[in-house]
């Protein structure tokens, strides 16, 4: 039996009293997992240094890898950044609630644990009611990463958080499936150069809309692993998001869509003593399925005309994956890199373990 109280709630209309508990919950320094609009949180009173600690530790996370701070309007900002440009307040007063998280100077008195050391800290207003009421319960900023161990898939549904983190808080309160499925945008608006720092649900074009300018987007944030010891940011050094199986994502790269097909099918032929897994779109399946049979174990991530769908299935299928015994060795398609599939493609590269592409 896991230790932690798993408790549901309605999505839109959630119950006062458990909102009121899980403040409680905070306020005393304890852990409270909870649902965003992007993917589950485990949510620390920000201010409180030990509770952030735990954080750190339940989640087996490096301590140079800082934490996302979430408040419940544009004026808690204030208590957590300094020097916050009227550009940027205008800017976010259009773009929050929502899944945009800014890079900001931080207030000295925020404990520096919860930003890795920075002088910087990260701060998003999430737009789902029960992320949102909760932080307004409790009256003050919530520091909340993924509630996922350190380099695991993130949670979307409650019971990932169980299966990763059951056992370590005291509340998990469970609204079902989250929205988007992938984590919020990040974007840098300290530096010289505004640089996306993780492609998510709001696209380039969406913060050029926002913002009134380009973002850099760099081989980095596309989840090219160039390792450099001190990056923009330091999450992007890590593998993340990665099942335990072995998965290799199968870029398209110049190849036209139909040779990508058959390098997919070649791949697969020549594993199939290995019984391999082949995660990919519905109408890719239905494609290459005809001509492989069953002896390839099919992972459908949604439809190719929906990234939406592919988004929000993404975790679960990587979790699915290490459920599938017979398998030791699973290819992954790759997704245009267009709108969410930015954040798709990151995603995919930091969970492979190998990559290969198609020339
Ligand atoms: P997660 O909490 O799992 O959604 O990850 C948060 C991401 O935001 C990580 O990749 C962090 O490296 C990044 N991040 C958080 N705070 C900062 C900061 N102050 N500067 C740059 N990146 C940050
Ligand atoms: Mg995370």
């Amino acid at each position: 039996m896991p230790r932690a109280r798993v408790v549901r709630v309605d999505p839109i209309r959630p119950s006062e009293e458990v909102l009121e508990e899980a403040a409680g919950v905070l306020r005393s320094g304890g852990l409270v997992a909870f649902p965003t609009e992007t993917v589950y949180g485990l949510g620390a009173d920000a201010f409180n240094s030990e509770a952030v600690l735990k954080v750190f530790r339940v989640k087996r996370r490096p301590l140079d890898n800082p934490l996302i701070v979430h408040v419940s309007s544009l004026d808690m900002l204030h208590q957590v950044a300094v020097d916050v440009p009227d550009w940027v307040v205008r800017a976010l007063s259009n773009a929050w609630p929502g899944p945009l998280t800014v890079v900001l100077k931080r207030r000295a008195d925020l404990p520096a644990v919860v930003s890795g050391g920075l002088g910087t800290v990260a701060v998003r207003c999430p737009a789902h009611p029960v992320a949102l009421k909760l932080i307004e319960a409790l009256g003050r900023p919530v520091a909340a990463p993924s509630a996922n161990l350190a380099g695991r898939p993130s949670p979307t549904r409650a019971e990932h958080v169980v299966e990763d983190l059951g056992d370590e808080i005291d509340l998990i309160i469970d609204a079902g499936e989250t929205f988007f499925g992938v984590e919020s945008t990040v974007v840098d608006l300290v530096s010289p150069r505004p640089q996306i720092l993780r492609p998510g649900p709001v696209g380039p074009e969406e913060l050029e809309k926002v913002f009134g300018f380009q973002f850099y987007l760099t081989p980095l944030t596309r989840g090219f692993s160039t390792y450099i010891e001190t990056p923009p940011s330091p999450g992007m050094k890590y593998r993340h998001y990665a099942p335990s199986k072995k998965l290799v994502l199968v870029e398209k790269g110049s190849c036209g869509f139909s040779s990508y097909l058959d390098f997919l099918i070649d791949l697969l032929r020549s594993y199939s003593a290995e019984s391999p897994a082949l995660l990919a779109t519905r109408e890719t399946i239905d494609e290459i399925g005809m001509k492989l049979g069953a002896d390839i174990a099919y992972i459908a991530l949604g439809s190719r005309e929906n990234l939406f769908e592919v988004a929000k299935n993404l975790y679960s299928s990587l979790r699915s994956l290490d459920k599938l015994d017979k398998i030791s060795i699973a290819f992954s398609e790759s997704i245009e890199e267009k709108g969410l599939g930015l954040a798709i493609m990151n995603r995919l590269r930091k969970a492979s373990s190998e990559r290969l592409v198609c020339k």
